[in-house]
């Protein structure tokens, strides 16, 4: 199957620590364009320069920006059977341009209600040398990493707040557009990671 799978849901509702497991499933390589800004930002480059303030404050990056980036990894060998895109689209706008240069297969929603959303992403931990999201009481790392364990600036408690409320505003329209497209499927994601994973693992089998 070349076509791509859109991993959607709010903030903290799971789609990076999800997004592993369904890439083996599927052999689709994972495209979040909040990584590939995070790098771009560490990195320095133009796009880091012009994104970061916009991901501190937790607002939205602009629609021009985000489509740039994704035309050009999209550009790259490895997306040429389809990928699994984590954090994009979340604009009608980027979904337009999307559906313009791809076709895609299915949207899976990862529902969280917004109540579970704090909790969730101001105890997240990374692991900046293999990328592994922890969590600390929901997934805590073992002992011997703990200590390398780093905090995302951007997961903050106000931060939170403004990032659940530009999801609400600007990115959560975009379930009705894909659902009536037929594409969405609902995925309950206020349950633990692995019973989470085992609904998308048994809806990609059945696909
Ligand atoms: P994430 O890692 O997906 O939570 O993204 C972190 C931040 O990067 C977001 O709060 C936005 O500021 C920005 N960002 C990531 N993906 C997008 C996107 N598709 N459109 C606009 N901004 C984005």
């Amino acid at each position: 199957m070349h076509a791509s799978i859109v991993l959607f849901g709010p903030p903290g509702a799971g789609k990076g620590t999800q997004a592993g497991r369904i890439s083996e499933i599927t052999g689709k390589p994972q495209v979040s364009t909040g990584d590939m800004l995070r790098q771009a930002v560490s990195e320095g480059t133009d796009l880091g320069i012009k994104a970061q303030s916009y991901m501190e404050n937790g607002l939205l990056v602009p629609d021009d920006l985000i489509i740039g980036l994704i035309m050009d990894r999209m550009s790259k060998n490895d997306a040429k059977d389809g990928v699994l895109f984590d954090g994009f689209p979340r604009t009608i706008n980027q979904a337009e341009a999307l559906s313009s240069i791809v076709e895609i297969s299915s949207v899976i929603c990862i529902e969280v209600p917004d109540r579970e959303i704090v909790d969730r992403i101001v105890g997240r931990r990374m692991d900046p040398e293999t990328g592994e999201i922890y969590h600390i009481s929901f997934k805590p790392a073992p002992k011997s990493i703990q200590s390398r364990l780093i905090q995302r600036k951007d997961d903050n408690e106000e931060t939170v707040l403004q990032r659940l409320s530009a999801y609400h505003e600007q990115t959560s329209p975009l379930a009705s557009w894909y659902d009536e497209k037929e594409l969405l499927t609902r995925i309950n994601g206020n349950s633990s990671i692995e019973e989470v994973g085992n609904d998308i693992a048994e809806y990609l089998l059945n696909l």
